[in-house]
């Protein structure tokens, strides 16, 4: 229990995904005059949402990481009905293909939007690249690549890069993990995904909604027309290479995945030629086999530190939100004597 006397319980949250945003604005909402709580959030990148990751090339929008979403649980339903209310988000079909009846989501704007719009009420400071998580006397300390830069101090740590990057940090710093969590997260392991962003000159074609979901493609696992999904003035595609395809061609450089896949895109876009193309790679696409809990209290000293993302739970944008719902709860369980488990 925090008493107001000593300070705020101060909770800095490695990463602006959507499982530090989530965990960011549960902790803000629930800080109070007797139980204040002060969040930072910080994010290697040069702006909020991991891999709720949107770009823009010339007049084109595209969606590169996370595609939409599905609502499986009560927890997430109850904020996408308030995200669908601020206008945030929209349903954008009920199927890729063959229609399901089951809604699947997509962001106004783009996916990335969701972040920066949940980031709004959170103090997040982007660039800033942890390189350490340090177990001191009293607190944890947070170190950061640039050596002039003060560690943050603080009483919790929520940590919600993919795991190999957080078990980085946890080693740089040499903290200890209780129990067997070491060996557990040792064991986890995620998909790559190589992503193809093309600028074309006219709309391609493609099935309604404008996309395909294709799991079982040796080439494009996905394809979208980010233009027939309401977010790019200019008709652009995304493409998803297969895990397969992506393990393959990993360590090849941009030509020779562009000539990997000159084939089936040409098949895929009909008569559209493209203007710009550009190559993302996602290291830490998605977890091959998430831990079963949302999130993960892996030391309780100097505080409590908690493991949270999209490897713990139910995986994907749904299962990321879950784990930073479950990390905030187990910070408040502890920093207040309140809150419940996930
Ligand atoms: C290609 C692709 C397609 C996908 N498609 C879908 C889909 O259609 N539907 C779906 O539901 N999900 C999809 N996903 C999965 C979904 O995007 C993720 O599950 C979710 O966004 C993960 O959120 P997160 O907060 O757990 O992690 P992230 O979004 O990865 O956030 C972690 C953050 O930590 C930061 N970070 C890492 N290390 C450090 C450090 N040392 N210091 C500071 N910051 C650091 C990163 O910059 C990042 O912003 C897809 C993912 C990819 C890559």
């Amino acid at each position: 229990m925090t008493e107001a006397t000593q300070g705020p319980h101060r909770v800095v949250i490695i990463g602006a995904g959507l499982a530090g945003l989530t965990a960011a604005t549960t902790l803000v909402a629930a800080s109070t005059e007797r139980d204040p709580i002060d969040v930072l959030v910080v994010d290697k990148g040069r702006s909020v949402g991991g891999r709720l990751a949107t770009r823009r090339i010339g007049d084109a929008t595209l969606d590169h990481g996370a595609q939409f979403f599905t609502v499986r649980s009560e927890a997430f339903a109850m904020a996408v009905e308030r995200w669908l209310a601020e206008g945030v988000v929209e349903e954008w079909c009920r199927g890729f293909g063959e229609v399901d009846g089951y809604p699947r989501y997509r962001v106004s704007g783009g996916m990335n939007r969701l972040a920066k719009w949940l980031a709004e009420g959170v103090p997040v400071v982007t660039r800033r690249r942890a390189n350490a998580i340090i177990p001191g006397p009293d607190r944890w300390a947070v170190a950061y690549e640039a050596a002039a830069r003060e560690p943050d101090e603080a009483d919790s740590i929520i940590a919600t890069p993919p795991v190999p990057q957080t078990l980085e940090l946890l080693q740089a710093g040499a903290t200890v993990l209780d129990g067997d969590t070491a060996q557990r997260l040792a064991a986890m392991s995620y998909h790559k995904v190589i992503a193809v962003l093309a600028e074309l000159d006219r709309s391609p074609e493609l099935p309604p909604p404008g996309a395909l979901q294709r799991p079982d493609h040796p080439v494009f696992s996905f394809v979208s027309d980010n233009q027939a999904k309401g977010i790019s003035e200019v008709p652009a595609v995304t493409f998803h290479l297969s895990h397969e395809l992506s393990a393959r061609l990993w360590d090849h450089d941009n030509e020779a995945v562009r000539a990997a896949i000159a084939d089936e895109m040409a098949t895929t876009l009909g008569p559209a030629n493209i203007v710009e193309i550009q190559i993302q790679r996602w290291r830490y696409a998605g977890p091959i086999r998430p831990d079963g809990e949302s999130s993960i209290l892996a030391a309780t000293r100097p505080g409590p530190l908690v493991l949270a993302g999209d490897g713990f739970g139910g995986s994907k944008v749904e299962g990321a939100f879950l784990s930073g719902l479950s990390a905030a709860e187990r910070i408040l369980a502890a920093a207040t004597g309140h809150g419940s488990e996930h």
